[in-house]
This record gives structure tokens, sequence and C-alpha cells, in this order.
């Protein structure tokens, strides 16, 4: 087991098969939102402390901000729309940006971008579209990387459950993640990441509840 000089929060200081030396580890409040960078070579894990919770992920590549997370290239590419261990995420551009090195769960969702005002609007009424949501705490965290609204991605939902029927139907049901489950992701680039722990309530997509999601950034190994 790796120590760390670091002092980390008491849910983070025992975690399985560790990649490396963690440099970074920080509570994710539920409904909170965080940006942050993630050299070439380090691994990012995040894990779902409670069970259930999603975390709605989007990359840039640090050297070339125009270039970003791409759903329709990862999905070309890997040729199937279930991505877990072995697999990777690729930018517009197709540069492989994270390589998933770990996963406990298996379960993610490619499909079915993020919460945001407009679908808040036309399923909860237009009082409710500006209730807390991903794609404006994805744009307020990458505003001082000079990123606008816009120009937001749509998201890789970590631990999210939409499973597709043989006609093409999808659906949003409850996460299968139980507490503790984690999901590695190697950066293939130096990147800038963001993350928002998805503040959803009014649907299954949380299991109706947001919760905390624990954060850990591991260094390189030398090889
Ligand atoms: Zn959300």
């Amino acid at each position: 087991m790796p120590t760390s000089a670091i002092d980390r929060p008491a849910d983070l200081r025992h975690l399985p098969d560790e990649p490396g030396p963690c440099r970074w580890a920080e509570v994710l409040a539920p409904k909170g939102r965080v940006a942050f960078e993630l050299e070439q070579g380090e691994t990012l894990r995040i894990v779902d402390l409670d069970g259930q919770q999603v975390a709605d992920f989007i990359c840039f590549d640090k050297n070339n901000m125009a270039d970003k997370i791409s759903h329709s290239t990862t999905v070309m590419l890997k040729g199937n729309i279930n991505l877990t261990t072995g697999d990777y995420i690729y930018s517009v551009d197709a540069w492989r940006m994270l390589e998933i090195t770990r996963d406990t769960v298996g379960r993610h969702d490619i499909l079915a971008g993020s919460c945001c005002p407009g679908l808040n609007r036309m399923r909860y009424g237009s009082e409710a579209e500006h209730q807390p949501n991903c794609r404006e705490n994805l744009a307020a965290v990458m505003a001082p990387y000079g990123v606008k609204l816009t120009e937001i991605p749509y998201t890789f939902n970590i631990f999210m459950n939409v499973p597709v029927g043989p006609n093409g139907d999808i659906g949003v049901i409850a996460p299968i993640s139980k507490p503790g489950d984690s999901i590695d992701l190697k950066a293939e680039r130096d990147l800038v990441v963001a993350i928002s722990n998805c503040p959803q309530e009014r649907n299954v997509c949380n299991g109706f509840k947001a919760t905390r999601l624990g954060l850990l950034i591991y260094a390189g190994q030398p090889s």
C-alpha cells in the first residue's frame, strides 16, 4: 500500500490498488464542482463515496484548449458505447486524452449529456430552469480558463446508468455503483479536467439524492 505525504480526508485514506503516490485528495461535496489540471502520466481516481452518485466529467487539452473530449470520436474509435477498463477517451481531433485503467463498476454513460437549464425547463417547468445543474456548474469552473458556456462539451457521465434497448430506446435508471466503487483515468496528455458532482435530485439518475465524490490524483510511475 503506497503511503502519502499529504494529509488525506479520512474517507480517502485506505483505498485498494492505488497506482502511485497520491499528490492531491479532496472530497467533493454533494452538488459540488471543481476544475483542475492533470499532467500526462498522472491518474485521477473518482470514488463514489456514498453510492449511486454521478460525476459529469469533461476535459480539455491543456496546450490546445480548442481540443476537448468527444463522444462521437470516442464511440466511433471503439465501435461501442460501453466504456470500461482498457478503453480510451478521445478528443475531437482524435487524440487519446485518457485511458480507463481500473473500473470497479463497468457501467457509465456517454449518450445522455448533462442536466442543464433547457432540460430542467422542459422536464420540470420554467421555475426549475436555473436550479443547480451540471452544465452551468461546468461553465462556472471553466470560466477562469477562458471557456464559455457554449464551449462546454457533452459529458462522460461516470457511474450513470443509461441502458440502451435493442430498438434504440434509452432510459435513465439508478446507478449500480456502491459506496467505495471507483474509476481510474490515466492522462495521455496534459489536461484541464472539470467535474460536476451532479446535483439532480428530481429524477433517479443519482438515486434521487445528491451525495459526495472522492477525488485523488496519483503521480505517474517512472518507466
Ligand atoms: Zn447533472
